[in-house]
């Protein structure tokens, strides 16, 4: 920073970098738990990959297939991924999802429905039973528009269009976040007891490619992330890669999935 030049400071004990489907819920987790917490995103309000999401949330809920369950949804995951998933993010996922579909509709969300009033769930590539929780091809519209309006009623404070660039260290251990307003250039200074990266998945480390890759190309890209340079796109996972290299949280490695990483302070 040149000297003289002029930073604003923002304070939490929780600071979650992104907010699409990972940060907003990992935000509202913090801020039901007392924490002081805040959302950065380098877009508006919304504009996440989540919101792109058409066919829906897998979740082994049963209402289409009584005989789905946890630990076959598990084994499509493990599998879709070429067993390069860390399997207790999977496994978590697989047990989990259905609470968290019914606790989106307990917040509001409105799902497609079964003639006998239950949640629909349909097909999809790789899993062995009809189970994404679905609304038409907007299901991400709804989930986002659901996490959101519960991250404002909670009072989380949203910072949007704000770019971080750098993961901040006090010691040896994270004290926050720095990055700048788009519209402005001005440079802001977040500190932070704890930083959450949910700032899109691992793919997003690589120069090509999105979060649908094919799972020969999943592989291939799972070999190189140990080469991983650090990429010319500023996106948060990016600088906690320059900094430690951690693993990757990310349920479906190469696959859809949102992922969350924390650093803690
Ligand atoms: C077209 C499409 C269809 C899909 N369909 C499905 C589907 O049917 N089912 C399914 O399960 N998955 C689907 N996916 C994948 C799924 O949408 C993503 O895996 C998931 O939404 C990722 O969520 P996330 O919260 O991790 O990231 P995102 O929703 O991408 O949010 C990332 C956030 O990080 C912010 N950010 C990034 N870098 C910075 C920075 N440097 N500073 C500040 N903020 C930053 C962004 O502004 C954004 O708010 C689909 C994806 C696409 C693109």
């Amino acid at each position: 920073m040149a000297t003289g030049e002029t930073y604003e400071t923002h304070e939490y004990d929780v600071l979650v970098i992104g907010a699409g489907g990972a940060g907003l819920r990992a935000a509202i987790e913090a801020s039901a738990q007392g924490a002081r917490t805040a959302l950065v995103c380098k877009s508006l309000l919304g504009k996440a990959h989540t919101v792109m999401a058409e066919g829906g949330i897998a979740a082994a809920m049963g209402n289409v297939w009584p005989e789905d369950n946890w630990q076959v949804h598990f084994r499509d995951t493990m599998r879709g991924g070429k067993m390069l998933n860390n399997w207790r993010m999977a496994q978590l996922h697989a047990m989990e999802s259905p609470d968290r579909v019914l606790e989106l509709e307990e917040w509001g969300a409105l799902f497609d429905r079964t003639r006998d009033g239950l949640i629909l769930q349909r097909d999809f590539g790789g899993h062995r039973y009809a189970r994404l929780a679905h609304v038409g091809d907007r299901t991400g519209l709804e989930m986002i528009r659901t996490l959101q309006q519960r991250a404002v009623h909670l009072g989380i404070d949203v910072h949007m269009e704000c770019n971080v660039q750098r993961l901040l260290k006090d010691g040896d251990r994270i004290g926050g976040a720095f990055g700048y307003w788009r519209a402005t250039g001005t440079l802001v200074l977040f500190r932070s007891k704890a930083v959450v990266l949910a700032s899109m998945t691992y793919s997003a480390a690589w120069g090509v490619g999105g979060t649908a890759v094919f799972p020969a190309r999943a592989i291939e890209r799972r070999r190189s992330i140990h080469h991983c340079q650090v990429p010319t796109t500023p996106r948060g996972n990016n600088s906690v890669t320059a900094m430690n290299n951690p693993p990757s949280m990310n349920s479906q490695y190469g696959a859809n999935g949102p992922e969350v990483n924390v650093v803690l302070a």
